[in-house]
């Protein structure tokens, strides 16, 4: 595991937005797995508050830079901070990309005020298959939303990764989320956005900004109504433990015939067809094991784990 701490400090303390009724410095935890945008998160955030003249310190830990592996980045601002780590029990905002991530880091909340922001995707791992059956039950949390929600001082769980599917980019989950996170702060929604943009590739600037007031709003939402519990992925958290379908999509277009899933499906059921695209022989074999996911170097593969309901 590799420690990357950067500082950056700007040099003006004109003071100015901050966290919702929250004390200075203002500490927040963004958690996540490798590949979801967890440093984009970080960086437009620490960009903004310097954009607004605040000091900002903020670390990151990348899960040895490994896709599927843990990172989380730590931003602090303020009129004045001191460290770039937040003390354990200090978080004001814990912003997670991932079910597991966030409750991992629950600890790391303030108590009485602490606001968690958690997409309520759920990346299961492939050492947590508990054996190579198709179906077979997987090691992973069982804690429902609702049950999280009932023990934080503020929390939402966001389906941020199907809604920003439906806007065609799955890929924007963090952006929703970023969304989402912007309303605990006080910085104009223009600024926001300005920064966003300067973040995300060119191309997908619009689909971001969409996905930006989509996760806005969902959360403006759920602060004037109760907020949605009922596990909204649609995947259900005994899906999630318990697969019942596997999907394994192949992008051919990525496909560059490295062969690595080929040589460590540990089904062997992946082969180089003629054009030398990789696809799957034998779907009956497949576990959902998302080795060939985690491992290609291409993020070609992806394996959807489908509850019965959704295979009906
Ligand atoms: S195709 Fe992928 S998900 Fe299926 S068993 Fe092989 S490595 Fe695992
Ligand atoms: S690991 Fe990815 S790029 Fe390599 S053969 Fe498999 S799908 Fe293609």
């Amino acid at each position: 595991m590799s420690l990357a701490s950067e500082v950056a400090e700007s040099s003006q303390h004109s003071g100015g937005a901050a966290a919702r009724g929250s004390r200075e410095p203002v500490n927040v935890l963004i958690v996540g797995v490798g590949g979801q945008g967890v440093i984009m998160v970080s960086k437009v955030l620490a960009s903004l508050c310097q954009a607004h003249g605040l000091q900002v310190k903020q670390s990151e830990v990348h899960g040895m830079a490994k896709r599927g592996g843990s990172v989380f980045s730590h931003v602090r601002f303020g009129k004045q901070v001191w460290s770039p780590t937040i003390p354990k029990g200090d978080v004001d905002i814990l912003l997670a990309l991932e079910w597991a991530e966030g409750l991992r880091w629950l600890p790391q909340l303030r108590a009485e005020t602490g606001i968690f922001i958690c997409d309520t995707k759920r990346i299961v791992p492939p050492f947590a298959c508990l054996n190579r059956r198709q179906g077979a039950p997987m090691r992973y949390s069982r804690e429902t939303p609702a049950e999280v929600i009932a023990h934080v001082a503020e929390a939402y769980a966001v389906d941020a990764t199907r809604m920003a599917d439906e806007l065609g980019n799955e890929r924007a989950a963090n952006t929703v989320l970023v969304g989402a996170l912007s309303t605990a702060m006080e910085f104009p929604l223009a600024d926001w956005e300005r920064v966003l943009a300067e973040f995300v590739p060119r191309k997908t600037v619009g689909v971001n900004l969409e996905a930006f007031r989509l996760g806005r709003s969902w959360i403006e939402e759920a602060r004037r109504t109760a907020p949605d519990t009922s596990d909204p992925q649609g995947q259900g958290l005994a899906a999630a433990v318990v697969p019942s379908t596997v999907r394994v999509e192949i992008e051919a277009q990525w496909c560059k015939s490295c062969d690595i899933c080929v040589k460590l499906c540990p089904e062997r059921c992946l082969r180089l067809n003629s054009e030398r695209i990789a696809e799957l022989t034998d779907p009956a074999k497949c576990t959902g094991c998302r080795l060939c996911e985690w491992l290609c170097p291409d993020f070609a593969i992806r394996v959807h784990l489908q509850p019965a309901a959704a295979v009906a």
